[in-house]
């Protein structure tokens, strides 16, 4: 298994501990940063899209002419999730 280095959500700090895993099996991670106010906290893969930067290359993607499915593939995110991305944009954008 690889290695991956996970670093606190809040703080940043790469001084983390697994915390065991919480009700539906994610796993938990502990800060050991003493300054932090969030002392656990999970890595949510499965909401890769909310991620900063992860919106942005959705839609430069699909400029690119990649189609959803593809995008959804290289991000490791559903298609679904991608389409609403894209349905947002649209909908916020005016011009
Ligand atoms: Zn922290």
């Amino acid at each position: 298994m690889a290695e991956m280095k996970v670093k606190c959500l809040y703080c940043g700090s790469e001084e983390v501990s697994l915390y065991g895993k919480n009700r539906t099996g994610r796993q938990r991670y502990l800060c050991r940063n003493e300054a932090c106010r969030h002392k656990t906290f999970q890595v949510e893969y499965k909401n890769q899209a909310s991620r900063p930067g992860t919106k942005e290359k959705i839609i430069e993607m699909v400029m690119n002419g990649a189609g959803t499915r593809d995008t959804g593939g290289v991000l490791k995110i559903s298609p679904n999730t991608v389409t609403a991305v894209l349905k947002k944009r649209n909908s916020m954008s005016s011009r």
